[in-house]
């Protein structure tokens, strides 16, 4: 890395060391690319798997050593610089080098946006009060656990997956549990109503208490500790650790700086490219146009994918993403796989048991097939996927149908 103002050749440089930073990383190693690859994190720590962090990791299933995905010596073997602990502070796409926070510039032929996002801050009085956590990284994940060994009553803010997981984890250390959802249901923003529905029993089931259409007004506390969470119809819900999942905000500021487009996300194309030739972009910063819109995926899949689209771009070739987005929860003993887009769907089936908690729901949209949720159904998510990704005719009737063998179609 050259000094401040003496910008070297950094060959490939990955702003980033998450799950897409380090596909791209890899991924141009195995495409054949030989020149210099630098991937330069903020965090502390080399690449590691953020999902067990609400899972496994906070029930007390995981020792950390498992969450890391490559090490430093690993990386090393393949010729990959991590530098961790460092932001890029700044990116300069004239003279082609990025700064970084110390003050170094390194100079590069292809740059890839890996940033992520981050939690969203929880707009209301007493967010920043002692006890309330949020979890986006492994430090969030060991504060949040620590706090639960302490915690007797848990108010989890945000019905969404990561407030569900941490809910159940909470459960699991026998904690009292509130989760306050300011919509009319859980997981508004990703499932359809049924799936939705599913959860809230199951929560329930377990001694969680549910508030829906709770919207938070303010967080309560005392000697600057937190004590509960008032709602807008005036009640208080007592909390000795609050929890909030209200959603992410994808870094996207480095890009606007540096003039590249950005609409709730870095805008990408299918093959990772953003307007400048130089420059691809992956995971959870991106937004990839798709027709006349944009499409926002928050997932291992799209990281994965995108950071190998982007490697390929960086390379000049095109590799496009565009197999139908899918995505895991585990919650209990319930793992929901999820496949396709279920927005807009006019028509579901369901297949299986859903009080045996073993089924799928199919989503058609126009007759089309657009996704799939399964719960403890693997079999049938595998299939879904190719199901979808094939673009396969499915009716109704044979989704709903055990007696039909819907692998006959994909052969
Ligand atoms: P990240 O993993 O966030 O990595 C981006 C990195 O860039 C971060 O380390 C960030 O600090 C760093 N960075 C940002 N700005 C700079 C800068 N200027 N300079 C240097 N470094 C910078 N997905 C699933 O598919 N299934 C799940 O079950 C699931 N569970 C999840 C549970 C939790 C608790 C969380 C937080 C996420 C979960 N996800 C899950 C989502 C999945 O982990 C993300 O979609 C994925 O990690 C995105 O990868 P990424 O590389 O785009 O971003």
């Amino acid at each position: 890395m050259g000094a401040a103002g003496a910008p070297d050749d950094g060959g490939m440089v990955i702003i980033g060391a998450g799950q897409a930073g380090l596909q791209v990383a890899e991924s141009l190693r195995a495409e054949g690319y030989g020149g210099p690859v630098t991937l330069i994190g903020d965090e502390p720590h080399a690449p590691y798997h953020r999902p067990p962090l609400s899972k496994a990791m906070l029930c007390g299933d995981a020792d950390e050593a498992q969450l890391t995905i490559r090490g430093p010596e690993a990386l090393e073997r393949k010729g990959i610089a991590l530098v961790t602990g460092v932001a890029v502070a700044s990116v300069d796409r004239a003279a082609r080098c990025v700064r970084l926070v110390d003050g170094r510039t390194l100079g590069y032929r292809g740059l890839a946006f890996a940033t992520g996002s981050r939690a969203r801050p929880l707009p209301v009085p007493g967010a920043e009060l002692e006890g309330v956590l949020a979890l986006r990284s492994l430090d969030d994940a060991r504060r949040i656990a620590a706090a639960l060994e302490a915690a007797g009553r848990v108010v989890v803010i945000g019905g969404g997956f990561i407030g569900l997981e941490v809910a159940a984890a909470a459960r699991k250390h026998g904690r009292a549990v509130t989760v306050l959802e300011a919509a009319d249901r859980l997981l508004a923003r990703v499932a359809a109503p049924p799936v939705s529905e599913f959860f809230a029993t199951l929560h329930a089931a377990h001694g969680v208490t549910l508030e829906l259409d709770a919207a938070v007004t303010a967080v309560e506390g005392a000697g600057g500790r937190v004590s509960g969470v008032r709602t807008a119809d005036g009640r208080m819900h007592p909390a000795d650790l609050v929890v909030v999942g209200v959603g992410i905000i994808p870094n996207t500021e480095l890009a606007q700086a540096c003039g590249l487009e950005c609409d709730r996300g870095i805008v990408v194309d299918a093959c990772a490219r953003t307007s400048d030739p130089l420059v691809v972009a992956a995971g959870d910063c991106t937004a990839r146009r798709v027709g006349d819109g944009l499409l926002r995926l928050e997932s291992v899949q799209n990281a994965v994918e995108q950071g190998k689209s982007a490697a390929a771009a960086l390379l000049g070739k095109e590799r496009p993403f565009t197999a139908a987005p899918w995505f895991w929860s585990d919650q209990y003993d319930v793992k929901l796989q999820m496949v396709g887009l279920s927005a807009g769907h006019d028509r579901v089936a369901v297949r299986g048991s859903v009080a045996g908690q073993r089924f799928s729901v199919f989503y058609f949209r126009g007759g089309d097939l657009v996704a799939i949720d399964s719960v403890n159904r693997a079999p049938d998510h595998m299939l879904g996927r190719k199901l979808l990704d094939k673009a396969v005719a499915v009716t109704p009737e044979q989704a709903a149908d055990e007696g039909f063998a819907l692998a006959t179609l994909v052969r």
